[in-house]
């Protein structure tokens, strides 16, 4: 079944900052692990924000302001898997002291150190199998907590630095480029959904949109602002040592 209004998802300037921070953090920096150190790795936040009703039973606003990462999450290369107790912590501070801020959902990453045509020909920008499970199937558990609104950045690496402006492919995904890093920023809605059991009764479970749903616009002003680069940014090399070769301009800065 497909939706019946149109849903936008608008991400702040201060929000997309926050979750590129993160993200390209997990992507390129060091993270000490149980054995060894390790870099691409997945990452897990939180989103805060408003929900606007545009017009009476109809189309929907997400407007998220806040983007807040999980350091309790563990990360790995192919999963995050969050704590429970984060989300309950996080949700008792807003509601106590910034209850403007409603928890919309969560967004997670997906890493690729691998060029980014692999990662466009095998479509690994998109919500995985355990993605669609891991919500679909707690419907109960997420409807207590009414998550909406589900994020997922992935990046990959261009074998060149480029200026590529950003584009929308399709309405509810957004292709920016940084340097020689490639991203991908999609969003998904959770809506309620009636479904008949064996014994013909009638239960609301909550189901993610598809891929390529026509009826979900990701907005995000602040990226299609990023014309240009105001000083140069480093680059991202594979192989041994430091990932994220810094410019020069952050060089003499530090001196
Ligand atoms: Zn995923």
């Amino acid at each position: 079944m497909g939706l019946d209004r149109v849903y936008y998802i608008r991400i702040s300037e201060d929000a997309s900052i926050q979750l590129i921070l993160n993200a390209l953090e997990a992507y390129s920096v060091f993270h000490q692990g149980k054995k060894k150190a390790k870099t691409c790795l997945e990452t897990y936040g939180l989103l805060w924000g408003h929900e606007i009703n545009l017009s009476k039973n109809k189309d929907t606003l997400y407007s998220i302001e806040l983007i807040s990462i999980d350091t309790s999450a563990e990360r790995e290369r192919s999963f995050c898997n969050p704590n429970e107790s984060a989300l309950k912590l996080k949700r008792d501070l807003m509601t106590s002291f910034w209850p403007y801020y409603d928890f919309l959902g969560d967004v997670h990453t997906h890493p690729y150190e691998k060029n980014y045509t692999h990662v466009c020909s095998k479509k690994y920008y998109n919500y995985s199998t355990d993605d669609f499970k891991r919500l679909e199937d707690y419907s109960e558990y997420w409807k207590e907590h009414n998550y909406r609104v589900g994020l997922v950045l992935t990046i990959a690496l261009m074998d060149k630095a480029g200026t590529k402006d950003p584009i929308y492919k399709p309405d509810n995904m957004i292709e920016f480029t940084l340097g020689n890093y490639r991203l991908w920023l999609k969003g998904h809605v959770l809506y309620e959904d009636s479904e008949e059991n064996e014994d013909s009764e009638k239960r609301t479970a909550l189901k993610v949109t598809d891929h390529d749903e026509k009826n979900v616009f990701l907005d995000c002003p602040s990226l299609f602002g990023l014309k240009t680069e105001f000083t140069q940014f480093g680059r991202r090399r594979t192989g041994p040592g430091e990932k994220h070769i810094p410019s020069d301009i952050l060089n003499k800065i530090k001196l």
